[in-house]
C-alpha cells in the first residue's frame, strides 16, 4: 500500500494536535482527514471508511474508546487500522483499548518518527488483510467471485426483496461430462475451459448480476429484478453460446455443454439458501433429463414436503433400493422397429410403455401408448421407425439407487416412470404405480389395515372389494407368470437375480389368494 492512496482520519478535540499530526502525515504523502467531533467522524466513517483511524482517547460527546467500539460494530467490508493517542498508556488502559478493537497506541506528546513508523507497520497489516480478503473473495482460476461473496450478495438482495417483493432469481450451472475433458485433454485444458466459461458468464450477465464460481465446474448466478422465465431465457442464451464456443488449449479444440437449473423466489421460499437449493434441484433435473438444457424449478411439480414428513419418509424407505422394487423389463423394442410393430407388442403384452434399445443394447428412448396415439395421424405412420416417435430423453437410475431418491423424484416431476439400468443397460422400470404397489405391500406385511376396510364400508362392500382384489391378483399372477415364461425361454445373464425377485412377487400373490380362501370365504363371494 503506497502512502499517496492511503487515507488516514485523525480525530481529536485539540485543534493544535490535529494541525501538527495532519501536517506530518500529509508531508509523508498520506491523504489526511481531520475531525474535532467524534460523532461527525463516525458518520463519515460509515459513509466512506478510511484505511487508518488515529483517535484521541479523551474527547467530549464520545470517547475514543466508544468511537472505536462503534466503528467495529459497523462490520465494514474493509478493516480500519486504529491507533489510540494516549497521555499515559497504563496496562489497564491498553488492555481495555485492545479488547475493544484498538490495533496500536501512541503516547502524547507524539514523536514524528514514531508516528510514521507505526503507520508504516499498520500499512503492512492492512496489505496482508486485503490480500487475504481478495483471495477469499476471488477465485484464482477464473477471476469470478467465490461462493462467499455470492452468499453475501444473496443476503443483501434477500433483505431488499423482502421489503420490495421485487423478483429475484438464481441459476445453477454445471458443465456436462467435464471429467471427460480432464481425462481426454488433461487438467490444464480443463482449466482453460473453466476460464472460457467464466469469460462467457462475465460478458452475458448484467453488472447487477453476481456470477460466481460455486465450486469445481459449477457456477451460480444471482439475477436481481429477474423472473424465472427471464432467468431461464438468459440461461438458454448462455447455454447456446457455450455450446457454440470452441476452447483452444495447445493442440486441442474442445467443445463443452452445460446444464442449468433456474429458480425464482416465491411466496413460500422463506430462506435465501432455499432459493439456491431449488435452482440446484432444477439443475439435477436438467442433468437427469439429458444435459445441455435449462430446467425451471417452477415447472417441477409442487410436492415440497416439510422436513418432519421427510424424516418419516426416510424411515419408511430405509434400505430399499431400485433393483428390489423395479418391474423387470418385460421385453423391449428396437429403435428401427415400426409403430405398427410396437402397437402389436403393447397389445399382446398388455403394457403401456416400453424401453427402446439401439442395436448395441444401449437405451435409445422410451415409448408410451401416448406416443403411439400421437403418431396415429395417417396410415403411413404405421410404418414409421420408433426412433421418430419415441422420447429420446429418459431418466435413468442405477439399480443400486436408494428407492427414496426415486420416490422423491417422481413426487416432484410430471414424468411417470424412470428406467433402471445396470452397467448402462436397461434392466427394469419404476413407475408411480410400482411405488404405490410397493407401498401397499409394505402396509400389508406390517399387518396394518388397508384403506379398503375404512369404517364406513358395509359388509357387502367388503365382500365386493375382496372379490375384486382376488380377480386383480389372478390377473397379476397371469402377467407375472407369462413374463417368467418369456424370460426363461430367452435367458439373459441376469436371470438368477430376476428369478429371486420374481419368485418373491409370485409368492406374495399366492399368499393374497390364500387370504381369500380363509374361513369367511363364502361370505366374501359376491351375491350375484
Ligand atoms: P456431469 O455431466 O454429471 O456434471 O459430469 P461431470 O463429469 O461434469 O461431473 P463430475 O462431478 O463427475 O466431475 C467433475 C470434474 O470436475 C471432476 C474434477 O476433477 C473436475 N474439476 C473440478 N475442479 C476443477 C478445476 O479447477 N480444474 C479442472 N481442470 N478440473 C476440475
Ligand atoms: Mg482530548
Ligand atoms: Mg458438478
Ligand atoms: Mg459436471
Amino acid at each position: 500500500m503506497s502512502s499517496d492512496n492511503t487515507r488516514i482520519m485523525i480525530v481529536d478535540d485539540d485543534p493544535a494536535m490535529l494541525r501538527i499530526l495532519s501536517a506530518w502525515l500529509a508531508k509523508a504523502g498520506y491523504r489526511v482527514q481531520t475531525f474535532d467531533d467524534s460523532r461527525e467522524a463516525l458518520a463519515s466513517i460509515e459513509n466512506d471508511p478510511p484505511d487508518f483511524l488515529i483517535t484521541d482517547w479523551e474527547m467530549p460527546y464520545m470517547t475514543g474508546l466508544e468511537l472505536c467500539h462503534r466503528v467495529r460494530e459497523l462490520k465494514l467490508a474493509q478493516y480500519i487500522y486504529t491507533i489510540f493517542l494516549t497521555v499515559r498508556s497504563t496496562p489497564t488502559e491498553m488492555i481495555e483499548g485492545l479488547e475493544i478493537g484498538a490495533d496500536d497506541f501512541l503516547s502524547k506528546p507524539v514523536h514524528q518518527g514514531e508516528l510514521l513508523a507505526r503507520v508504516r507497520a499498520g500499512a503492512r497489516i492492512i496489505d496482508l488483510e486485503r490480500q487475504l480478503g481478495l483471495m477469499a473473495r476471488t477465485d484464482y482460476l477464473t477471476g469470478l467471485v467465490t461462493q462467499r461473496v455470492f452468499y453475501d450478495a444473496l443476503d443483501k438482495e434477500w433483505a431488499r426483496v423482502e421489503r420490495t417483493n421485487a423478483p429475484l432469481s438464481c441459476v445453477m450451472m454445471d458443465i456436462d461430462f467435464f471429467k471427460k475433458v480432464n481425462d481426454v485433454h488433461g487438467h490444464p485444458a480443463g482449466d482453460a475451459v473453466l476460464r472460457k466459461v467464466a469469460d462467457l458468464l462475465r460478458c452475458t450477465s448484467r453488472t447487477s448480476d453476481t456470477p460466481c464460481r460455486y465450486g469445481g465446474e459449477e457456477f451460480c448466478i444471482l439475477l436481481p429484478e429477474t423472473t424465472e422465465a427471464n432467468a431461464a431465457a438468459w440461461a438458454d442464451r448462455m447455454r447456446k453460446r457455450l455450446a457454440q464456443a470452441t476452447v483452444v488449449a495447445g493442440k486441442n479444440s474442445i467443445q463443452v455443454t452445460a446444464s442449468f437449473g433456474v429458480a425464482q423466489r416465491r411466496g413460500d421460499t422463506h430462506r435465501a439458501d432455499t432459493l439456491v437449493d431449488q435452482a440446484d434441484q432444477a439443475l439435477l433435473y436438467a442433468k437427469q433429463s439429458g444435459r445441455n438444457r435449462v430446467a425451471r424449478f417452477g415447472s417441477l411439480s409442487d410436492s415440497g414436503a416439510p422436513d418432519e414428513e421427510l424424516a418419516g419418509v426416510h424411515a419408511l424407505f430405509a434400505g430399499a433400493v431400485a433393483q428390489q422394487v423395479m418391474s423387470p423389463l418385460a421385453g423391449s423394442l428396437r429403435e428401427d422397429e415400426t409403430v405398427g410393430e410396437a402397437a402389436e407388442f403393447f397389445l399382446r403384452r398388455r403394457v403401456n410403455s416400453a424401453c427402446v434399445l439401439r442395436a448395441d443394447g444401449q437405451l435409445a428412448g422410451i415409448l408410451s401408448e401416448k406416443d403411439l396415439l400421437a403418431a396415429m395421424v395417417s396410415l403411413e405412420c404405421w410404418r414409421l421407425p420408433l426412433r421418430d416417435v419415441m422420447k429420446p430423453d429418459v431418466i435413468c437410475y442405477d439399480a443400486d439407487t436408494p428407492l427414496e431418491t426415486i420416490y422423491q423424484f417422481l413426487c416432484r416431476v410430471s414424468i411417470r416412470r424412470v428406467v433402471i439400468v445396470r452397467d448402462g443397460l436397461p434392466v427394469g422400470t419404476i413407475s408411480r404405480g410400482t411405488l404405490l404397489r410397493w407401498f401397499r405391500n409394505l402396509v400389508a406385511t406390517r399387518g396394518e389395515t388397508t384403506v379398503d376396510s375404512a369404517s364406513e364400508s358395509s359388509p357387502a362392500n367388503d365382500s365386493d372389494n375382496a372379490y375384486r382384489r382376488l380377480v386383480e391378483i389372478a390377473c397379476l399372477l397371469a402377467a407375472e407368470s407369462a413374463e417368467l415364461r418369456d424370460r426363461c425361454r430367452n435367458p439373459s445373464e441376469d436371470l438368477v437375480p430376476y428369478l429371486v425377485g420374481q419368485a418373491g412377487r409370485i409368492e406374495n400373490l399366492l399368499r393374497g389368494i390364500a387370504t381369500y380362501c380363509g374361513p369367511a370365504s363364502e361370505a366374501r363371494h359376491p351375491a350375484s
